[in-house]
């Protein structure tokens, strides 16, 4: 075996070892030969790598092993032997957050876009930044993380096309690591999010699944035997912009007619609702909303029994229970996860959603799906963007050097 072959060995062994602890709390080294089908002294070689630069602890067990004797040795990771910082480059948004080894959320910030030039939401992110690192040492910060709006090269960390930002082939990792003197890895905001709940969230043990972020755009985040699915051009997943009715003259932005996203996404859905006030104009509830109607007016209005809320409600339902069936039937995942307001409207939208797509199902995996809310909510893309950090820390490169 040639030498990069063998520390890549090494590395993947070492990120799944830490991998394991991670999700079991605490194991012992015989334990994790067992799940890695290594041998207990190749594990121990790794584990007091480990061991030496404080990512892990050792911690004597309250029972005795197997065999009476002395007590078991466990392994725990030691959360705090350094920090992640994920940002979300949101449309509207900056969100930033600061967190443990183990995702343990340390600060978190908010804060909307006040002026979209390039200096301007750079200059913002920058003082949002500075301010959360101040809160740790700064060499105890491992990198930083960015889920970036639009289409998005993760290898060279270029933000190729946010279309929200007008930002066109900008470096924006080079600027961060120049600025910081970190580590940055980015990825597309969506993916993210299916990073974050594939590892902390909803989709926990699942290897395929795909998670959909129903927004003023639409868009998904695919996962395919546990790794993030891309395309050759980053663009997979624009399920916002598959085609469910075709009959409806309303061109999409694509410059296509009939997509998900032009009857399913938020300002679609607060536009059918105010053109059926305007035709029937049965909800009070609503209309006292007027112009600042949104999804969650809705949903809430749907939830204390209005009528006409329920209709959009359940029409909505309908067209998003299409799109999902379009990706059950080509990628026959295991679970969907949803992010976005409509999951305000909780099991309401979900019962409906579940019947629609096991009523139109012939076939058993569409009937087996399993559909759910998103766990991580407000907080999915900025945990997704310091997962991609904690990722990124033992290979290659990283810091554990093996
Ligand atoms: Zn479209």
């Amino acid at each position: 075996m040639v030498k990069n072959e063998h520390n890549h060995v090494k590395s993947s062994s070492i990120s799944n070892i830490l991998e394991i602890i991670r999700l079991e709390g605490m194991i012992s080294r015989v334990e994790i030969a067992e799940k890695l089908g290594l041998t207990t002294a190749s594990i121990s070689k790794l584990t007091k790598k480990l061991i030496l630069k404080d990512f892990v602890v050792e911690e004597k067990s309250e029972k005795k092993s197997s065999g009476g004797g002395r007590p078991k040795i466990l392994l725990k990771l030691n959360s705090e032997v350094g920090y992640l910082i994920g940002v979300y480059l949101a449309p509207e948004k900056i969100q930033v957050l600061l967190s443990d080894l183990n995702l343990g959320i340390i600060k978190r910030d908010s804060k909307s876009i006040k002026k979209v030039g390039k200096n301007d939401i750079l200059a913002q992110l920058y003082s949002m930044l500075d301010s959360i690192i101040s809160e740790v040492p700064n060499e105890k910060v491992f990198g930083i993380g960015v889920a970036m709006n639009g289409m998005v090269d993760p290898i060279e960390g270029v933000s190729i096309f946010s279309p929200h930002y007008n930002w066109h082939n900008f470096y924006l990792k080079k600027e961060l690591e120049k600025k910081y003197k970190l580590p940055v890895i980015m990825d597309n905001d969506v993916r993210a999010m299916a990073l974050g709940e594939m590892k902390f969230g909803a989709a926990k043990g699942q290897n395929d699944f795909v998670l959909i972020n129903i927004a003023n755009g639409i868009g998904s985040g695919i996962v395919i035997d546990g790794r993030l699915h891309r395309g050759v051009n980053f663009s997979a997943g624009e399920v916002g912009h598959l085609t469910i009715d075709s009959t409806i003259e309303e061109r999409c932005s694509c410059g296509s007619k009939g997509c998900l996203e032009l009857l399913a996404s938020n300002w679609a859905v607060v536009k059918r609702a105010k053109s059926k006030i305007e035709s029937k104009g049965e909800s009070k509830y609503l209309l006292d909303k007027g112009d600042s109607l949104d999804v969650e007016d809705i949903c809430h209005a749907a939830n204390e029994g209005d009528q006409l809320a329920r209709e959009i409600i359940e029409e909505t339902a309908w067209y998003i229970s299409l799109g999902i069936r379009h990706l059950i039937n080509l990628l026959n995942p295991g679970m969907i996860v949803l992010v976005g307001k409509l999951n305000t409207c909780g099991d309401l939208f979900y019962k409906e959603l579940g019947r629609l797509i096991k009523e139109n199902a012939l076939i058993d995996p569409i009937r087996e799906i399993s559909i759910k809310p998103s766990f991580l909510e407000d907080d999915a893309a900025t945990v997704g963007a310091a997962t991609l950090v904690l990722e990124n820390l033992f290979k290659g490169r990283g810091i554990v050097k093996v």
